[in-house]
């Protein structure tokens, strides 16, 4: 399998080239140049895996540089860290069906395709003889999925700045809290967006990128949308053979389009196993009116107690255009461009019943968010976080929109990370799972520092590799 980038001017890739390289060096996205599309045999053959050996099978159909017994013991050791063998069991809670995604270390979904990414990336570093220093910033989740795909990794160091105070406690803790030496925490003094202007910055000094061979750990990296394909494909296999349907649907709550363009993959993969997308947003909306308007347009960010979905732009959206631009990356680049420049992209009438094909959407707010955690939990017991409140919601509300099999909603985190929300819901705060007990007890290790660019390289270069 070789891979393109969505605007054309990279020649295509091997992908071990394609992970190293993260965002395509013509400023597009990388890509696999086809979709594999399984036949109803090999259906059948996969309905009885095991979520690492059905992980194992897709992942094969997407790598052909790496060795499958290697792949098979990257899977191995990146999922061995989740506190259940299910690595993510399916719940019924009388309404609708949700995947746990959430049994990770760090307790939210990103640790599934985070910590296949830095092993990885480990073993890539050590075919190589070299090593590499990751930079990012985190306004929560990410960054500490990202500091557990990499801990204790003797070819990579980690630097990864948060706005100090402005990140939740537990999130706080969850990354201060690792003593691996090859992590570093920098709380800067200021907002999750100067965290980010400075490690734009950093990269955008090619010298010092290039010296300390800098690397990101950003949602646009090809292996992260591979990993969460896995997951809506056990999914529907699951459901397909316990339920009887023959089509299943999915509710996802949205913030950079990388978890439901996963889906949109899957989807092409097994037709016509699933069915309807559900892109559920949060106040942040960009990509609702995309699918309701025909229209992708930038608003301003408002903080929302689903804060991962904060967005105002999706870094993966340019992916799903490639696809939506009949593969014709000339057409990517001049929409993306007039978009970057401050423009809007606007919409064909085929483009938007296409769009419309392809998602259901809807935009979701607090109340309902909470309301939805509060219904949740008295009908069943069962107890959502504000991000898989938006998608259930999300759900319910396009209900006949749904034309056969069930809905899967994504649960994308422990609702014991987010317990101030749950608390306004239900009253009382979630329980906690094992790896959150005794956090404030531990010793914590991060760097204070104002937000000065030029202070975090001086930082960087006394502590890289
Ligand atoms: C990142 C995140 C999301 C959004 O996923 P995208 O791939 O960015 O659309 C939803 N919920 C939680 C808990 C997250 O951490």
């Amino acid at each position: 399998m070789k891979y393109i980038s969505t605007r054309g001017r990279v020649e295509p890739l091997r992908f071990k080239q394609a992970v190293m390289m993260g965002l395509a060096t013509d400023g597009g996205l990388l890509l696999p140049e086809h979709i594999p599309s399984i036949s109803q045999d090999t259906i059948i053959r996969w309905q009885d895996l095991g979520y690492q050996d059905l992980a194992c099978e897709i992942m094969g159909l997407f790598i052909d540089d790496i060795p499958r017994a290697t792949i098979k013991q990257l899977i191995k050791r990146s999922y061995a860290t989740f506190d259940t063998t299910e690595i993510t069991p399916i719940i019924n809670t009388g309404k609708e069906y949700i995947l746990e995604l959430f049994h990770g270390p760090t307790l939210a979904f990103k640790d599934i395709a985070l910590q296949f990414l830095g092993n990885i990336f480990s073993i890539l570093l050590e075919e190589q003889h070299s090593c590499m220093n990751i930079l990012g910033a985190t306004s929560g989740d990410t960054g500490s999925a990202a500091i557990y795909g990499v801990r204790g990794k003797k070819n990579i160091n980690i630097f990864i700045l948060h706005p100090k105070g402005r990140v939740s406690p537990v999130q706080a803790l969850q990354m201060t809290t690792v003593p691996d030496k090859n992590v570093f925490n920098i709380a800067v003094e200021g907002t999750f967006d100067d965290c980010q202007n400075i490690v734009k910055e950093i990269f955008n000094d090619l010298d010092f990128k290039a010296r300390y061979r800098l690397g990101s750990i950003n949602s646009i990296n090809w292996a992260r949308i591979l990993a969460q394909i896995v997951y809506y494909v056990y999914a529907t296999l699951k459901l397909v053979s316990t339920t009887r349907a023959e089509r299943v649907n999915f509710s996802v709550p949205t913030g950079n389009f990388g978890d439901i363009f996963a889906g949109f993959l899957a989807r092409r993969m097994i037709t016509p196993l699933i069915d309807r997308l559900i892109l559920a947003t949060n106040e942040n909306n960009i990509l609702t009116r995309f699918v309701l308007e025909g229209k992708y347009s930038r608003g301003g960010v408002v903080p929302t107690i689903s804060p991962s979905m904060d967005i105002q732009v999706a870094s993966n959206f340019e992916r799903y255009l490639y696809y939506l631009y009949d593969q014709q990356p000339e057409k990517v680049r001049n929409a993306m461009e007039g978009f970057h420049a401050g423009g809007e992209i606007v919409f064909s009438q085929e483009e938007r019943s296409q769009i419309r094909r392809d998602f259901a959407s809807t935009s979701v707010n607090q109340e309902e968010t909470l309301a939805t955690i509060r219904e949740t939990y008295q009908d069943s017991g069962y107890v959502i976080d504000p991000h898989t409140a938006v998608g259930v919601a999300g759900a319910r509300r396009l209900k006949a929109r749904i034309l056969e099999g069930p809905v899967v909603c994504l649960a994308t985190a422990h609702p014991a990370k987010f317990p101030d929300a749950v608390r306004r819901a239900i009253g009382r705060e979630p329980k906690q799972p094992k790896s959150m007990r005794g956090l404030e007890k531990k010793a914590t290790r991060c760097k204070d520092m104002p937000a000065d660019t030029a202070l975090v390289k001086k930082y960087i270069m006394e502590n890289a590799l």
